[in-house]
């Protein structure tokens, strides 16, 4: 696996792919790898003839009270995973080569970014589609692989890819679980163990609301209600939003037709879990 370190090496590298005639596909990551990391690998390297995955904390996605400083890092056991699995570059570019001094330029979407995440995570998404359209050209993929889990993350940047006629497939994919049922994320190294139960109770409340519509509920407010108990049932967790919306604007709903999307985002210790699912009403 080439580990490819400034955007200079990185651009080289797929100049060559491209000149070859090979495709490219590109996982965009903050590393700390799991298995949810790994899937999106797996899939760009089964559509993509080179695959080449980039780790870079991004500073301009986390708020000033934020966890950027202990973020976890954990470089070479990453590098070794993704040399085991046959990925073909890693991307490691640093801060100063991304952002350097004076840089002043970035790329904001805007009706969509207000909603969800973007109510309590003022810079994040502006960082987001900033560090994702930079990567888009340096590495000039023709795929690029996010994982639903960051569902709204994923319609953003399929936004910014329509909008500024990108030449870019997105491709989104399945949340990877636990075992338990808990998302997988770098941030879940972050709880104790009587917090690392609490966190469950999220996928638990998407189970129950997923539940209740099979069996006929409509109400939002209902669905919102027993989906609190279950998270706040232990007093360790601190809801930041409870949302059920529709699943392209995320415009909240009162009443269930059709589809729509759950989403959650809750506080545990100092860990901030999100997690969210699709729902239909027929
Ligand atoms: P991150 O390193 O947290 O910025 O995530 C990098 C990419 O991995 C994003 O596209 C995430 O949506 C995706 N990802 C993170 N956790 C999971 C998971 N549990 N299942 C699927 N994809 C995930």
């Amino acid at each position: 696996m080439k580990v490819l370190k400034t955007i200079d090496e990185m651009k080289a590298w797929s100049r060559k792919v491209r000149q070859d005639g090979k495709t490219l596909g590109l996982v965009p990551t903050m590393g700390y790898l799991h298995e949810g990391h790994l899937s999106l690998a797996r899939q760009s390297m089964s559509t993509c003839d080179r695959t080449v995955v980039s780790i870079f904390v991004n500073p301009k996605q986390f708020g000033p009270n934020e966890d950027l400083d202990t973020y976890p890092r954990e470089l070479e056991a990453d590098r070794r995973q993704l040399e085991r699995l046959g990925v073909d570059a890693l991307f490691l570019p640093t801060a100063d080569d991304m952002y350097p001094k004076g840089f002043q330029t970035y790329v904001h979407v805007e009706e969509i970014t207000d909603q969800l995440c973007g109510k309590s995570r003022r810079e994040f998404f502006r960082g987001v589609t900033t560090i994702v359209l930079k990567l888009f050209h340096i590495v000039q993929p023709h795929s690029a692989f996010f994982g639903e889990k960051d569902r709204q993350q994923l319609e953003v940047i399929r936004k910014m890819v329509d909008d500024l006629n990108l030449d870019v497939e997105i491709v989104g994919l399945p949340i990877i679980r636990e075992p338990d049922g808990l998302a997988m994320s770098s941030r879940n190294q972050y709880l104790g163990k009587a917090e690392r139960k609490t966190a469950q109770s999220l996928h638990e409340a998407l189970q129950q609301a997923q539940q209740l519509v099979a069996q006929g509920e409509s109400s939002v407010a209902t669905l919102r209600s027993r989906m609190r108990t279950i998270i706040e049932r232990e007093g360790r967790a601190q809801v930041d939003y409870i949302s059920v919306c529709d699943p392209q604007h995320f415009e909240e709903l009162e009443e269930i037709q059709g589809k729509a999307m759950i989403a959650l985002a809750v506080h545990v210790g100092k860990a901030r879990l999100i997690d969210n699912c699709l729902i239909e009403r027929i």
